[in-house]
C-alpha cells in the first residue's frame, strides 16, 4: 500500500515461505509450479519475543543487506530531494546475481508453458512494479529504510529507479513469446505518469491501460473490500479483474513480496528477493 500513512512495519522482512504454506520460487532453483524451490525465507522473530537473543540486531541486518545488494554509488544518477549522490546495487554481486537465476528458470517456464499451448490466446505475464521491475535500494538507503509517502513520491516521481537486474530481458521475453504483459502496482493512480517514465525509461515496454495502479474511484472490481483494501485483496481482486473480466490467464506473476503472490488468480508464482522492507 503506498497510498497513506505508515506503510511498514520495523519487523525486518524475514518471512517464512514454508510456514505461509506458499507455491513460490524463490533463488535460481528450477522453475515447478506448486513447490518452492531455491534458498528458504528467513524465520522472521516472533512479534513478542521473550528475549533479545530472539531477535536480530538492527544495525547488523542493515550491514547485511548492504552487502547483499553490494553498495555503491550510482555514476549518473542523484537524489531528487537534495542532489546527494545515490547509493545504487551493484549490477555483479549476489542481489543480481540471485536475481539472474530467477530469471533464466522464469524464462524456461514460460517457455515451456507457451510450449503446451502454442494456440492459446490472451495469455498473460504480470509484474508488480516496486523491487520486482524497478529497484529502490537508493531510496531505502537514503531514508535509512523508514518509507514516508512525501519523499518516496519524489524519488518515483524524479524517474531515477535502476531496472531490477535481468527484468527488462524477461520482459520482453514473455512479449516475444506472446504473452500480454500486465503491471500492478500499489502506488496510488497520481503517480501513473512518473511510473510510465521510470519504467520506460530503463526499456520496459508499457501499455499504458495494462498498467494498473491502487485508486478506489477506478478500481470497481475492489467493491468487496471497500476502501480499506489489504495488499493481498488490492492484488489478487485485480487479478481476478484482468481473468474474470478482461478475459486473459496469468501463467506468471512476478513479485517481491508475499502479498503479491497470495490469492491466487496466476497459474505460477516467482518471489523476488526483497530484505529490505515487509509489506503484509
Ligand atoms: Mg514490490
Amino acid at each position: 500500500m503506498r497510498v497513506l500513512g505508515p506503510r511498514r512495519g520495523r519487523t525486518p522482512a524475514l518471512l517464512a515461505a514454508a510456514a505461509l504454506g506458499l507455491s513460490v520460487l524463490v533463488g535460481s532453483g528450477a522453475a515447478v509450479a506448486g513447490h518452492h524451490h531455491g534458498p528458504q525465507a528467513v524465520q522472521p522473530p516472533p512479534a513478542a519475543p521473550s528475549s533479545a537473543s530472539q531477535i536480530q540486531n538492527i544495525d547488523q541486518v542493515k550491514t547485511a543487506i548492504k552487502g547483499y545488494y553490494g553498495d555503491e554509488i550510482d555514476p549518473t544518477r542523484v537524489n531528487p530531494i537534495d542532489g546527494t549522490p545515490l547509493h545504487t546495487f551493484n549490477p555483479d554481486g549476489n542481489y543480481a546475481h540471485e536475481v539472474g537465476g530467477i530469471v533464466r528458470s522464469a524464462k524456461k517456464t514460460l517457455a515451456f508453458a507457451k510450449q503446451q499451448h502454442p494456440n492459446a490466446t490472451h495469455r498473460a505475464v504480470l509484474f508488480d512494479v516496486d523491487d520486482t521491475l524497478l529497484n529502490t535500494y537508493p531510496y531505502e538507503i537514503y531514508s535509512n529504510f523508514v518509507y514516508n509517502p512525501t519523499s518516496n513520491a519524489a524519488f518515483v516521481n524524479g524517474d531515477v529507479f535502476r531496472a531490477v537486474p535481468h527484468m527488462v530481458s524477461l520482459e520482453k521475453k514473455a512479449e516475444k513469446l506472446g504473452y500480454t504483459v500486465f503491471f500492478l502496482t500499489g502506488r496510488p493512480e497520481t503517480q501513473r505518469s512518473g511510473t510510465i517514465a521510470n519504467l520506460t525509461g530503463e526499456g520496459y515496454d508499457v501499455t499504458s491501460s495494462h498498467l494498473f495502479l491502487k485508486d478506489y474511484g477506478v478500481d470497481t472490481w475492489l467493491g468487496s473490500c471497500a476502501s480499506a483494501c489489504t495488499t493481498t485483496q488490492y492484488k489478487s481482486l485485480t487479478r481476478k479483474h484482468i481473468e474474470k473480466d478482461l478475459g486473459y490467464r496469468i501463467v506468471g506473476n512476478f513479485g517481491d513480496q508475499y502479498s503479491d503472490l497470495l490469492g491466487g488468480y496466476a497459474n505460477r508464482t516467482f518471489k523476488l528477493p526483497n530484505p529490505m522492507y515487509y509489506l503484509p
